[in-house]
């Protein structure tokens, strides 16, 4: 069968997209850590929507934390005679709905308008587990003479992965010779692909004083003019020391930024004795992340010294970039060209601040990219997912697994 051919079917299932797109919506998955009930109904409806694969296996595992709740992984393959497999990831999981009276409509009742399908995880993730699925039904049955297709559909992306993406590639689900898209952040017009992403570190700044009366500062030491001193030094000084940029990424340097702080006394006429803030950083591969807290704690050093307050540094959550995957390939060449076939403008690599599951392939020295059609609604009130960018996303993965696969 030819491309054109295939693209058509692609193109002739639209209603049913945006059915099982309400289909998939109207199941929460919502992982218990965030206060839900995990995503194994949801799962098994996937599940059913799978057809045409030489196999379909689950990984499930027990969430770490609440034991009764199992947290499922879907792997579905039709097997190549080549080397190696064409992955898309998708996840199940969303995350809670928020404030439920700015919702036009009901999170969990799928609402059709306008070309749109609005609902909790429409687009993030419905939109990739639907095109992917498509993308795999547009290709004719039959042995493939190339590499594998595979789809691997994961639960816990929204908290840690460890029980999604991670639990399959301890199980070994993925070797070097894969080829992985990972449909979990794009922009309007299909034109990033992300190839890399930033190193990520949360600190916390604790800053203890002594509390005393508003009138008589000098018996005790001010908690929050110290910490505020001691911020302002510290970006200046983070500013000067890794100015430096790296043109590959969106924004182009690092980003190191006051984020949350805490209540200091309830009273205006109160010194207060303790203050807390906190700075999320996303650092350029360039940069190292412990060298950076090393600047923080030598700078708090500095002002504990000065002032006689003590400031402690504490990590919060630290992870690691792996390399940016490699743009040279004979494999990312064609991903490319059928990027190109339906973005709007000229198609760039990037890389991003965020975190997606596809860092947890490169940490492992596997080549993962990140693209689709973006509408930019995910993780806020009144979501949707565009059909027509379910459809185009789909074209692009069936271009693929049809030069790659069949
Ligand atoms: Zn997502």
């Amino acid at each position: 069968m030819e491309l054109s051919r295939i693209l058509e079917r692609v193109e002739g299932s639209r209603s049913a997209m945006a059915s099982d797109i309400s289909g998939i919506i109207r199941i929460p998955a919502i992982g218990p850590s965030n206060g839900g009930t995990g995503e194994l109904a949801r799962a098994d409806h996937v599940q059913s929507l799978l057809k045409g694969f030489d196999s379909v296996e689950r990984y499930d595992t027990p969430d770490r934390f609440h034991p009764d709740v199992i947290r499922p992984n879907i792997v579905a393959k039709r097997n190549g005679s080549g080397k190696g497999t064409v992955w898309i990831v998708s996840h199940l999981d969303t995350v809670p709905p928020g404030d439920l009276d700015k919702w036009v409509s009901p999170p969990f009742e799928p609402r059709a308008e306008g070309g749109r399908v609005y609902g909790l995880g429409a687009e993030d993730n419905g939109q990739a587990i639907i095109s992917s699925i498509y993308a795999a039904k547009a290709i004719p049955p039959g042995r493939l003479s190339g590499r594998s297709m595979g789809l691997a559909i994961v639960a816990d992306e929204e908290t840690t992965s460890a029980m999604g993406v991670e639990h399959l590639l301890k199980q070994g689900c993925f070797t070097e010779d894969d080829f992985i898209i990972v449909p979990d952040w794009g922009t309007e017009g299909g034109t990033m692909i992300e190839v890399a992403e930033k190193h990520l570190l949360w600190v916390k700044f604790t800053i203890k004083g002594r509390q005393t009366h508003g009138s008589v500062p000098h018996k005790g030491i001010n908690a929050l003019r110290v910490g505020t001193d001691f911020l302002s030094d510290l970006m200046d000084r983070l500013d000067k020391a890794y100015g430096d940029e790296d043109p590959y990424f969106r924004p182009p340097g690092s980003t190191l930024e006051p984020t949350r702080a805490s209540p200091t006394v309830e009273n205006v006429n109160t010194i207060p004795g303790i203050y807390e803030f906190w700075m999320d950083c996303r650092i350029i591969p360039s940069q190292d992340p412990d060298e950076i807290l090393g600047l923080m704690r030598s700078v708090a050093a500095e002002h504990s010294e000065r002032t006689g307050a003590e400031i402690s540094a504490e990590v919060e959550q630290k992870t690691l970039a792996g390399a940016p995957s490699a743009t040279d390939t004979e494999e990312f060449a064609v991903f490319l060209e059928a990027v190109r076939s339906v973005a709007e403008g000229d198609v760039e690599t990037v890389g991003v601040g965020g975190g997606t599951c596809a860092n947890f392939f490169r940490l492992r020295g596997l080549n993962a990219y990140v693209w689709q059609f973006g509408g930019g609604s995910l993780h806020q009130p009144n979501e949707y997912v565009e059909i027509d960018n379910i459809v185009k996303d789909a074209k692009v993965y069936a271009t693929m697994f049809y030069r790659l696969c069949v």
